[in-house]
């Protein structure tokens, strides 16, 4: 059962109501960071006027009922949808966010030069891996720890928030200690140990979806996160695997009006990893936007075919300067909401 709150709820009283669930011996969650207050309470059959008493109650706007497996990440529990603040810079509003940087953290020279030619470029975040989940366990695994600090230099120098993967339960709290936004991979969407520690941290999240997942799944990925008391959660269709090696993976662009009906979490779309080529990246980034996404995440290296990791899938600065540019022109010509 979930309970939409007034968005003026007293936070005393909302307290009060919490307090009295658990006694009940019912499991709460609060959610109160991305817009209207919402308790989800997690009990089976509960009695039809047990919902009505709590329907009355002064604070509750209403008791929302939701005929989906998932329940915090349905949209009728925020039909205005949510925003997620990473730091200074909102996503899930009119403004699309543009989170730019290398594929890998290699050196501190690349990383430093990137993040400044991003920021120029017009990106508001900041990306880049330290623990990189290679398909191959001889190839490069990441700097780890270094590049976790490296990161943490280049946000001093450029003001840009970062986000970087947390690969593993073991180094959750290490990554949280540097990364504005935690990212959890395709290939662990489903590590349900990593979804359940990651909600504990309290940190925003980008969730990408597994490239084997459906959207279903791919929600309740999200509900792990939800369900853990972070609303936080930045959903990311990042490609899923097609039977056509011309393109790495296919960019289910299907995905984003329908996870923005299905769902009140923002939606970004990360163009890189779904064409797998550099030329497709602009054209794929501005359907994107037109899609209704409401952010890019993109692979940018100064020197593209230097690149350890994805250099074939990384723009340069200057291409990313073009996108951010189109993207905004293209976001000035498209009405909201997006879906009929
Ligand atoms: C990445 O962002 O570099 C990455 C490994 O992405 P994904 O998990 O979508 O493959
Ligand atoms: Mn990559």
């Amino acid at each position: 059962m979930i309970l939409r709150l007034r968005s003026d709820a007293d936070p005393h009283e909302q307290q009060k109501l919490v307090t009295v669930l658990r006694d009940y011996g019912l499991e709460v969650t609060v959610l109160a960071h991305g817009g209207v207050p919402v308790i989800g309470i997690n009990g089976h059959g509960l009695p039809d006027a047990f919902a009505e008493d709590l329907a009355r109650l002064p604070i509750v706007e209403a008791v929302v009922s939701i005929g989906k497996p998932y329940r915090l990440a349905a949209r009728a529990v925020r039909p205005e949808g949510t925003v997620v603040q990473v730091d200074s810079v909102r996503i899930g509003e009119r403004e699309p966010v543009v989170i730019a940087g290398p594929c890998t953290v290699e050196s501190r020279e690349q990383l430093i030069r990137t993040a400044e030619a991003v920021r120029e470029a017009g990106a508001t975040l900041l990306r880049g891996g330290a623990y990189k989940p290679r398909t191959s366990p001889y190839s490069f695994q990441g700097l780890g720890e270094r590049g976790l600090e490296l990161l943490a230099e280049a946000r001093e120098r450029t003001g840009l928030p970062i986000v970087t993967e947390v690969l593993d339960t073991e180094h959750v709290e290490l990554v949280a200690q540097y990364a504005d936004m935690l990212q959890i991979g395709s290939r662990n969407m489903m590590n349900f140990a990593l979804l359940r520690k990651v909600a504990a941290t309290g940190k925003p999240v980008l969730l990408k979806r597994g490239f084997a997942a459906t959207v279903e799944e791919w929600l309740l990925a999200a509900e792990y996160l939800l369900a853990g008391g972070n609303d936080q959660v930045v959903l990311c269709e990042r490609g899923v695997r097609g039977f056509d090696p011309a393109t790495r993976f296919m960019l289910d662009l299907n995905a984003v009006p329908l996870v923005r009906q299905l769902s009140h979490l923002p939606v970004i779309v990360d163009p890189s990893h779904g064409t797998g080529l550099r030329e497709l990246v602009p054209a794929m980034s501005l359907a994107a936007i037109a899609a209704g996404a409401h952010g890019l995440i993109v692979e940018v290296h100064v020197e593209p075919e230097a690149a350890l990791v994805d250099g074939r899938q990384s723009i340069d600065p200057a291409t990313l300067a073009d996108i951010v540019r189109r993207v905004r022109a293209v976001r000035d010509v498209i009405e909201e909401p997006v879906m009929a």
